[in-house]
């Protein structure tokens, strides 16, 4: 008896806790991760694509005493200020007691996901019945996107340069849209198709329309027209217009509390939102950091973080530059001195497909924010592998603010791969790591996150800029 206690001890002191997660937590702190989540299903029905992840990201901010940024300006601690970058990335400072001197603390999400965007000639009519052609963005499974309602939201640019907004299908009272499938009666052959191939990238055309302008009419591409008409009459455009546009397809539903239990949210886009609220959050909440503090909510990330919108863009450093300048600081030194959480979401491990994890390394709902050291592939490539010396500090943060986590990595290491915006962060010369919330199902039309977890992403980010 004696001994076996010593042994316990000794396990106790020696090995990881076992237990961990939401059997650990106390009922007030999943009541407040109940309620953090009410915001953020908000949050996340409004912002389908980057623009309006923007324009309401800034409507809270506002709310909430940021005012936009003046160049050359200076300022004190405790001035929240906000910086949008064409109207599809928005950087949130809080400027610290010490400023930019000792470096910032970032924490960085993407707000675009995976969908299906308009090709820039895509309206046609074939056998009466009118569709768009369709270029997906991002990865995604194509046969998910079929047979299910789709919204379309997005951006026209008229050739005045005057610009109208689209929304459409969100709101169940307006039509929605839809991209058809075989019959399974006729499917044989596509059936034995691998999943990559059954459903081709060049199929995923969006039904739109099927009544004629007129009906005794001989004229053609009836169908065609009375589309064109009533975009025509809601927005003012014309099929020319389509080629300056940014408009999107994304799943029509809103978010869903899933289970029985309501411990899990079902929705489109939780990769990113799902660290771009908490990141929000955070800095919303930040009266008077030491460090300045910057919210970076960036586009692109879906598609390789290219562009002057996404993490390999200049924006973000020259935002920095011209803090640091301001105080008469140099902006590179402030970029060598600064700390990012990169905040991006990971693959929770499910059951049902046990054999693409390694349990070991795997992260799970329920368990807290996921620390991932690396992303990347094979031999560890295309990722910014964080430092011991900074995953010390991480834990040390973590552990000292008392906040639910895990640590993981994607999947097997041979079985596939993915990448975050770390590495362009590691590139400016700044300590990264990434740290988010275990997802189920990404990149899904309909993925599935803890509540539980997104509040503890929120407390981390909290913890990283007011109490590290
Ligand atoms: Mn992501
Ligand atoms: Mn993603």
């Amino acid at each position: 008896m004696e001994e076996k206690s010593k042994t316990k001890a000794l396990k106790e002191s020696l090995f990881l806790p076992t237990k961990t997660g939401i059997s650990a937590v106390k009922e007030e702190e999943i009541a407040k991760a109940d309620e953090f989540c009410e915001g953020y299903k908000q949050f996340l029905d409004n912002s389908p694509v980057e623009r309006e992840a923007v324009r309401y990201s800034r409507e809270i901010a506002e709310a909430n005493g940021f005012v936009p940024f003046e160049q050359d300006k200076r300022y004190n601690a405790g001035d929240k200020i906000y910086y949008i970058n064409r109207d599809k990335a928005i950087a949130l400072a809080v400027i610290g007691k010490n400023g930019t001197k000792n470096g910032v603390r970032f924490s960085i999400a993407h707000i675009d996901s995976p969908r299906v965007d308009l090709k820039p000639n895509p309206l046609y009519e074939d056998t009466s019945l009118a569709f768009f052609k369709t270029h997906y963005y991002g990865g995604l499974k194509k046969y998910q996107w079929t047979v299910m309602p789709l919204a379309l939201h997005g951006t026209v640019v008229k050739l005045d340069g005057s610009k109208v907004d689209v929304n459409v299908g969100s709101d169940e009272n307006e039509p929605c849209f839809c991209i058809t499938d075989l019959l399974p009666h006729l499917a044989r052959e596509q059936a034995a198709k691998p999943l990559s191939k059954a459903i081709e990238g060049e199929n995923l055309n969006v039904l739109i329309g099927s009544r004629p302008l007129s009906t005794d009419d001989e004229e053609s591409d009836l169908v065609k027209l009375n589309v064109m008409k009533i975009l025509n009459d809601k927005y003012g455009i014309t099929e020319g217009d389509f080629l300056s546009a940014e408009l999107c397809f994304v799943p029509a539903q809103k978010s869903r509390d899933v289970g029985f239990d309501r411990g899990l949210i079902g929705g489109y886009g939780h990769d990113d939102k799902v660290c771009a609220y908490p990141a929000l959050m955070a800095a919303i909440d930040s009266e008077a950091p030491d460090c300045t503090c910057i919210t970076y909510l960036t586009d692109k990330e879906e598609t390789g973080s290219d562009g002057n919108t996404g993490m390999q863009s200049d924006f973000l450093r020259y935002f920095v530059y011209d803090l640091a300048k301001s105080e008469g600081e140099e902006g590179y030194r402030v970029l060598s001195k600064s700390k990012c959480l990169s905040a991006d979401v990971n693959a929770a491990f499910d059951p049902i497909y046990a054999s693409a994890y390694e349990p070991k390394n795997s992260s799970y709902i329920n368990k807290g924010v996921i620390i991932s050291k690396y992303t990347g592939h094979g031999g560890k490539y295309d990722t910014s592998d964080a430092s011991a010396e900074y995953m010390g500090e991480i834990r040390s943060m973590l552990e000292k603010n008392e906040i639910i986590w895990q640590v993981g990595e994607l999947g097997k290491v041979d079985i596939g791969g993915g990448g975050t915006i770390a590495k362009y962060v590691a590139n400016m010369n700044v300590d990264v790591v990434d740290l988010g919330v275990p997802v189920l199902s990404m990149h899904a039309p309909f993925e599935l996150i803890s509540k539980l977890d997104v509040y503890e992403a929120y407390r981390a980010f909290y913890a990283f800029f007011n109490n590290m």
